[in-house]
């Protein structure tokens, strides 16, 4: 494994994106059963808030939806994709950093894709808001000038989306920021994919499941109001655990 890859399943695992055996299981008798090699299933994480918590900037029916339709419907996909294939098995880590375009991997990056991206995004948002500290205010200043150009940026790049994807802050293994997007469910992890490869600290979902009961059309008020659920402690977390 090269150091690269290393990192990033480092991150994903202190992240809680990797389901362990231990956290698979119920109780000792199926963890013993799981030390012997039994396929590890992929869980739905539970929010830590309510689905109102976010109100008004995402209303809670598409809370509701997104997190126990469209995420669950991941999961549930990815769990039988991996079921029989190369990747089972493996870590979600390292199932990003080896898929690649080929047909045979479609159903995997996808759910893959969907599981790791709403699992990401459902922790660095949350009712606090806030603004960035520290280590990780620096960072944004250094590379995007100030918060408020780092703002201007993010949401360029989440508006320029075309059809659906994500907007992504990045950490490059240099520990310098940068902003990318993807396509459909791909990330910055799937580094034979990527346009630009790295480790997202914090990603906005512009999949119209994402606002469009709320917002209709207007993915550009939704990309707005989006900065007052960021839950910057969290991506500061994420940021701590690069490099
Ligand atoms: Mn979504």
């Amino acid at each position: 494994m090269d150091k690269r890859t290393f990192l990033k399943i480092s991150a994903l695992t202190t992240a809680g994106l990797v389901v362990s055996p231990l956290t698979a299981c119920k109780n000792e008798g199926e963890e013993k059963k799981a030390d012997t090699g039994a396929a590890k299933a992929f869980e739905l994480p539970a929010l830590a808030y309510a689905f109102n918590a976010l109100e008004p900037n995402i209303d809670a029916r598409t809370m509701e939806i997104h997190h126990d339709k469209h995420h669950a419907g991941y999961v549930r996909k990815l769990n039988a994709a991996v079921e029989g294939s190369k990747y089972a098995g493996m870590e979600l880590g390292a199932i990003m950093a080896g898929i690649t375009d080929s047909d045979a991997d479609t159903a995997v990056r996808n759910n893959g894709g969907g599981h790791y991206n709403h699992s990401l995004f459902w922790r660095t948002i949350g009712p606090k808001g806030g603004n960035p500290e520290g280590k990780l205010a620096d960072a944004i200043n250094s590379a995007f000038g100030s918060f408020e150009d780092f703002k201007s940026k993010f949401s360029s790049e989440a508006k320029g989306v075309f059809g659906s994807g994500w907007a992504w802050l990045c950490a490059g293994a240099d520990q310098k920021l940068f902003i990318t997007s993807t396509p459909n469910q791909d990330n910055p992890l799937m580094t034979n994919i990527a346009e630009q490869a790295g480790s997202p600290i914090l990603g906005i979902d512009v999949w119209e499941h994402a606002y469009y009961l709320n917002y209709k059309n207007m993915r550009g008020d939704y990309i707005n109001n989006f900065f007052n659920i960021i839950n910057w402690e969290e991506v500061a977390a994420n940021y701590d655990k690069i490099g």
